[in-house]
C-alpha cells in the first residue's frame, strides 16, 4: 500500500468521524493544558519516595533520602579485595559500585510527629538530600516534626540540617541525641580504626560539628535504652559510633526495630555479620553489636527496618549458616 495514501485516508477518516461533541470535548480539553501545566516526571527520582504502613496506632513511613555506591570491599574491611568482590557478585553485584540506600522513617501518633534521621542533605551529592522532598510527597510538612532523633552524627543522619537547610527546616522540633554521640563528634573525635580517608575524615567531622552546634538550643539528650517519645525507644548499639542507638517502636502489642546503622548491605553482611565496614569507630565492637542487634531480631521474630537496608528497608531476619537471610516485606499498595 502506498503510505502516503494511507496516512491520508485515515486522517480524512478520523476527521469524518469526529461528532460535534466529540469535537467539543476536545476543544475544551486543549484549553485546560493551555491553561494548567502538564505534569512532568522528576528525571531524577523513582516512584514516591516513601513507604507507608501501620504499626498499631502509629502511622509510620519509611523515607527515602536516595541512594549512593561504594565498592564491595567497604563492607568487608577484614577480607582481602577478592572476597568482597566475589561476594558482590554472587549477589548480581558490581563490585566496584554497590547501590547503598539511606532511608529514615517517619512516625506519627495522635500527639507527636516523630522524624528518625534527617538524610544528607545537599552534602554528599545530587543522589541524594531527598528527606524533605519525600515527606511533603508522605503529607508531612517539616513544620509538623515534633521531634527529630539523630541516631548518631554521621553525615547521612543529621547532614539533613547542615547547609542550606539548617536547624530551622524544622523550626517546631526537638533534637534528640545520647551524651556519648554529642561528645565524641564535639570532642576531638578518634576515626583511626575506621578505613574513611584523612580528607574525608575532616569533612565527616565538620558535618557532625555543625549538625551539634546548629541544634544545640533545642538538643534533648537521651539515656540509650530509655523513652524518647510514648511509643518510641531508644536501644543503645555501641560501636558504628559510640553513641549510635537503634530505635524500638511499640503500639499495641506490635513492633518495630530500626536497626539503623547495625548492618550496612545486605547482600554482604547478612550472610557475613562478623566482616567489619569501613564507616565503624570501632569495628570490633561493630562487629559483636551487629550480630546481637540481628540475633535479637531472629530469636524473637521482630520486624526489623534499617537506614541502609534496601527500600523499603523493612523485612525480617532468620538464622542462616553463621549470619542471617534478609525476607523483606512484599510491597503493600494500600
Ligand atoms: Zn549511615
Amino acid at each position: 500500500m502506498n503510505n502516503k495514501h494511507d496516512a491520508i485516508s485515515r486522517r480524512d477518516v478520523f476527521r469524518l468521524g469526529l461528532t460535534a461533541s466529540a469535537t467539543l470535548g476536545l476543544a475544551s480539553l486543549a484549553h485546560a493544558q493551555d491553561a494548567e501545566p502538564q505534569p512532568q516526571a522528576d528525571p531524577a527520582t523513582q516512584g514516591a519516595g516513601f513507604y507507608r504502613f501501620n504499626l498499631g496506632e502509629l502511622e509510620i513511613a519509611v523515607i527515602a533520602d536516595g541512594t549512593f555506591q561504594a565498592p564491595a570491599a567497604t563492607f568487608a574491611a577484614n577480607q582481602t579485595e577478592e572476597t568482597a568482590a566475589a561476594e558482590a557478585r554472587k549477589h548480581f553485584a558490581d563490585p566496584e559500585a554497590m547501590t547503598c540506600h539511606v532511608n529514615g522513617l517517619i512516625v506519627r501518633s495522635t500527639d507527636t510527629v516523630t522524624l528518625i534521621d534527617t538524610g544528607c542533605g545537599a552534602n554528599f551529592g545530587p543522589t541524594l538530600g531527598k528527606t524533605p522532598d519525600n515527606l511533603t510527597r508522605f503529607g508531612i510538612r517539616p513544620e509538623d516534626v515534633s521531634t527529630v532523633v539523630f541516631t548518631h552524627l554521621h553525615i547521612d543522619h543529621c547532614g539533613g540540617v547542615v547547609g542550606e537547610h539548617d536547624a530551622s527546616l524544622y523550626p517546631n522540633a526537638e533534637f534528640v541525641t545520647t551524651q556519648a554521640e554529642r561528645d565524641f563528634w564535639t570532642q576531638n573525635p578518634d576515626l583511626s580504626k575506621t578505613g574513611i580517608p584523612a580528607n574525608t575524615r575532616d569533612y565527616l567531622i565538620n558535618i557532625a560539628q555543625q549538625a551539634a552546634t546548629n541544634t544545640a538550643d533545642r538538643t534533648r539528650i537521651i539515656q540509650p535504652g530509655k523513652e524518647i517519645v510514648p511509643g518510641i525507644t531508644s536501644v543503645d548499639l555501641p560501636g558504628h559510633t559510640p553513641g549510635h542507638i537503634g530505635v524500638m517502636l511499640d503500639s499495641r502489642g506490635e513492633t518495630l526495630f530500626f536497626v539503623t546503622d547495625a548492618i550496612h548491605n545486605a547482600k554482604i553482611q547478612m550472610a557475613n555479620p562478623t566482616w567489619h565496614v569501613a564507616f565503624d569507630t570501632d569495628p570490633v565492637q561493630a562487629a559483636k553489636m551487629r550480630q546481637r542487634a540481628l540475633d535479637r531480631a531472629a530469636v524473637e521474630k521482630l520486624m526489623i527496618a534499617g537506614s541502609h537496608l534496601p527500600f523499603p528497608a523493612v523485612g525480617h531476619v532468620r538464622p542462616l549458616g553463621g549470619g542471617y537471610e534478609w525476607e523483606p516485606v512484599a510491597w503493600a499498595w494500600n
